[in-house]
């Protein structure tokens, strides 16, 4: 069944003999937080035991405690590009008290939920107002009770629904934080330390950029243009971007690519990269994805499509504008009231900018429900799929629905996804939590009888409170995923990442690269023409060049290193 993918078979003889006796055990953002909770709470209320969640932790802890090694071996083994990340969910709870201590934030009890910490900040005084107290005076206690209120940290899971809920909460907990301006490079910062810890080369994450210029041309195309129905006939849009054009959305943009430019400098500042003193972190390369918030919603709960319009107008125009921004993603709950009911409106957005803007590059979260939140049989399980890719997705986010598909259903979507020459970025960690899906439920294996390539990523690993290689030690011990299944994945991580240029793999499957480099070994220092020039015209096939350099060090020394070489 896998075999018919060749999923091992591209793999040198060294690599296998290697790492398989080696290794033989193988066998949300600020705008999650921009979003009243009842705009993220489940359209409909999914109250089973997540039995999920605790199978999945169980083998965790378990692998952890007694396999060390292992776990230290995935830790290490180079992962490629972690493509699917929310900025503000990827930072741990700590980094961001820390951070909150440097504001001098206070915290209080959660309005919604009083068992919960929220961070606020100080009044103009710095004085924390009413019941709130300073962040920097919290005692050893209320440290733990807040790491637990910012992240799945502990959480007791009484059903999937809570557990749900919980997650897209933490996002407006810590939006205190988060959302200042100054606090963003030090979450990339924080992103690249977790990113190096655990071997990644490259990062695509998520973050929205001049979130303030975006809303008030929203505000103003609204105003325009009041009447909701208006948004769902696509003859409309013509009117509606040219009067973004005329309100500003150009200096937006420009807004964005100086905000970048600041962020990045004072990350590299803080890294120290560049100077004697760097990080290893700085060895982590990055890009930008920019998110459209699916859940945007008028103060009475009706979808705000003209945010949602002047949104994707913005990130796919900025994506075009500035090669840090590598493509564009839609974020929040999409089990969403609005989320729901505007899918196909948002859809038709897409499909109007791919046109205007076809360099723009398109992954979407999509299937990230099961029939537990939106009713069995709802056309939406596989609406969303279909409707994604028939938009122009490339990358697919989550895509769990796939498993509550029929056959002749999952044939279709596997269709679309191959059509879109499209990867499955899948996610164990947080459709544990978040959904209750993990183990046979989880479509990981579905994926692969229909030879979908598919890429590990980490979505929110601070509000998971989990590590990357959290995801590579479940792919390993709850599906047997050889070391070759492992490559396989890294592989394909690069091969579908948004960075700009030819592929090197011209048939990943067969283990064929591009015929310019067909006669040398992939990662090889100083490769002869034509593969040199090859590689010198494309910046995605030097990346996936770095990444079988690393690849090859880490089987010949890093897996020695470790009392897993060749035997
Ligand atoms: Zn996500």
């Amino acid at each position: 069944m896998i075999l018919k993918c060749n999923y091992a078979s591209s793999l040198r003889r060294f690599v296998l003999s290697c790492m398989l006796v080696a290794l033989p055990a193988f066998a949300a953002d600020p705008d999650y937080g921009s979003v009243a909770p009842s705009a993220v709470t489940a359209a409909t209320v999914c109250s089973e035991p997540n039995r999920g969640v605790v199978e999945y932790q169980e083998l965790i802890r378990r692998t952890r405690e007694l396999e060390p090694e292992l776990v230290e071996a995935l830790r290490q083994f180079p992962k490629g590009a972690d493509l699917h990340n929310h900025l503000s969910g990827a930072v741990m709870p700590e980094d961001y008290i820390a951070m909150g201590v440097a504001d001098g934030d206070c915290y209080v009890a959660d309005r919604s939920d009083p068992s919960m910490y929220t961070i606020v900040a100080a009044g103009a005084d710095g004085a924390c107002g009413g019941s709130s107290r300073p962040l920097a005076a919290a005692g050893q206690a209320e440290r733990l009770k807040l790491v637990n209120s910012l992240s799945m940290h502990r959480y007791g899971y009484p059903d999937i629904r809570h557990g749900h809920d919980q997650f897209f909460a933490t996002f407006g907990r810590f939006g205190a934080i988060s959302g200042m301006p100054w606090n963003t490079a030090p979450m990339l910062a924080a992103l690249l330390r977790q990113a190096e810890r655990d071997s990644v080369s490259y990062v695509e994450t998520m973050n929205s950029f001049q979130s303030q210029a975006v809303s008030t041309l929203a505000g103003l195309l609204r105003q325009r243009f009041p009447d909701n129905s208006f948004y769902g006939n696509s003859a409309n849009y013509p009117a509606m971007y040219g009067f973004l054009l005329g309100v500003g959305l150009n200096d937006a943009v420009a807004g964005a690519r100086k905000e970048i430019s600041q962020h990045v400098n004072r990350a590299n500042a803080i890294l120290g990269c560049g100077t004697a003193a760097k990080e290893p972190a700085c060895g982590v390369s990055y890009a930008f994805l920019a998110p459209v918030n699916r859940n945007a919603a008028m103060p009475d709960g009706s979808p705000d499509l003209a945010r949602i319009f002047a949104q994707i107008a913005f990130s796919m125009m900025l994506s075009t504008a500035d090669s840090r921004v590598v493509g564009v993603n839609l974020l929040s709950g999409e089990d969403a009231v609005v989320s729901m009911g505007s899918f196909a409106t948002q859809m038709q957005f897409f499909t109007y900018f791919r046109k205007l803007f076809p360099a723009a590059r398109i992954a979407l979260h999509a299937g990230e429900f099961t029939p537990c939140f939106v009713g069995k049989g709802n056309p939406a399980l596989k609406d969303h799929l279909a409707g994604s890719l028939k938009a122009g997705a490339e990358r697919i986010g989550h895509g769990v629905s796939f498993a509550y598909l029929s056959e002749a259903d999952r044939a279709e979507v596997a269709g679309l996804i191959k059509n879109n020459n499209a990867l499955v970025e899948i996610m164990f960690t947080s459709n544990a939590q978040i959904l209750g899906v993990a183990g046979q439920d989880h479509p990981f294996m579905r994926y692969r009888e229909h030879c979908i390539p598919l890429a590990f990523s980490s979505d929110d690993g601070g509000v998971s409170h989990a590590d990357f290689t959290s995801e590579w030690i479940y792919g390993v011990k709850q599906y047997g995923l050889s070391a070759a299944d492992l490559i396989r994945l890294g592989r394909e991580s690069f091969q579908h990442s948004f960075i700009p240029g030819a592929p090197l793999w011209d048939d990943l499957a067969a283990g064929k690269t591009v015929s310019q480099c067909g006669t040398v070994k992939p990662g090889m220092s100083n490769p002869p023409d034509p593969c040199k020039s090859f590689l010198g015209k494309s910046a995605k096939a030097r990346a996936q060049w770095g990444y079988e350099a690393r690849l090859t060090d880490f089987l010949q020394t890093g897996a020695k290193a470790l009392g897993l070489s060749r035997h």
